[in-house]
């Protein structure tokens, strides 16, 4: 396993969130998390990153535990987290941007941050010609792209998307599953997905969890899950 999470609980307050989640993630897998507002999902994504400090639960990364260590650390070990509404600094240059993401990698040397911008450049060649432009003043569909290209700049093996097609078009939200599909089959990423749009996210994950009420109800393969009743009904419009 390249991820397991074992009895995680979170609470804000009074207010209970996630309530003894177990999620177990194998190397180069799509995993999707399912479920309406509120569910809990991006408070899984932000408990991995240590963005939200937990009741209870451990948390392993290929195989060691990093339930405390600091979100920085667990950056720097291969995790990146691409969070909902996509934070990227609007004054920043697309190219400053991208080189916030491999901050937290300490000695790197200038050849290898070349080598890492080169390689999100031919990912995203909009970003090279618009890689002197301020953040602010790309296009949604661009800006989400720009997130999760600073998300990889940390070379992480493992990338976290928290609702990256919110608020695009039809058209973009295509290219972004398109991406996915293809960070899969360099063979050297494992990607954690939260979308809204549980159909797409279903078709392309191996495996999905649908929480509800910040509790796992149910698991299984993408396909599986997109055949069952309870999730057509709840999930998928039907
Ligand atoms: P959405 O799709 O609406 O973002 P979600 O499944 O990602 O939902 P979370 O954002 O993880 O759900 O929220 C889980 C629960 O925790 C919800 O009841 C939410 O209201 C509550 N919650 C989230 N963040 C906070 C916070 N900072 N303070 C208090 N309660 C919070």
């Amino acid at each position: 396993m390249l991820l397991t999470i074992d009895d995680l609980t979170v609470n804000y307050g009074y207010i209970s969130a996630l309530r003894g989640i177990s999620i177990d993630i194998k190397e180069n897998e799509v995993v999707t998390l399912i479920g309406g507002n509120g569910a809990g999902k991006s408070t899984t994504l932000m408990s991995i990153s240590r963005l939200v400090d937990k009741e209870k639960g451990i948390i392993k990364f290929n195989g060691k535990d990093i339930s405390n260590m600091k979100p920085a650390d667990i950056v720097a070990l291969g995790i990146a987290h691409v969070p909902e509404g996509r934070n990227i600094f609007p004054k920043l240059s697309v190219e400053e941007n991208l080189l916030m993401g491999s901050v937290v990698c300490k000695n790197l040397s200038k050849q290898e941050l070349n080598r890492r911008l080169e390689e999100q450049y031919q990912l995203f060649p909009k970003l090279k010609e618009r890689r002197k432009q301020a953040g602010g003043t790309l296009s949604g569909g661009e800006q989400q792209m720009l997130a999760i290209s600073r998300g990889l700049m940390s070379d992480p093996k493992l990338i976290m998307l928290d609702e990256p097609s919110l608020g695009l078009a039809p058209i973009i939200i295509e290219e972004i599953f398109e991406l996915i599909v293809k960070l899969k089959k360099t063979g050297t990423k494992t990607i954690l997905l939260i979308e809204q749009n549980a159909m797409m996210a279903l078709g392309i994950a191996d495996r999905g969890y649908v929480l509800q009420n910040g509790e796992i109800v149910l698991t299984g393969k993408g396909l599986e899950l997109l055949k069952n009743e309870d999730v057509k009904k709840a999930y998928l419009g039907e």
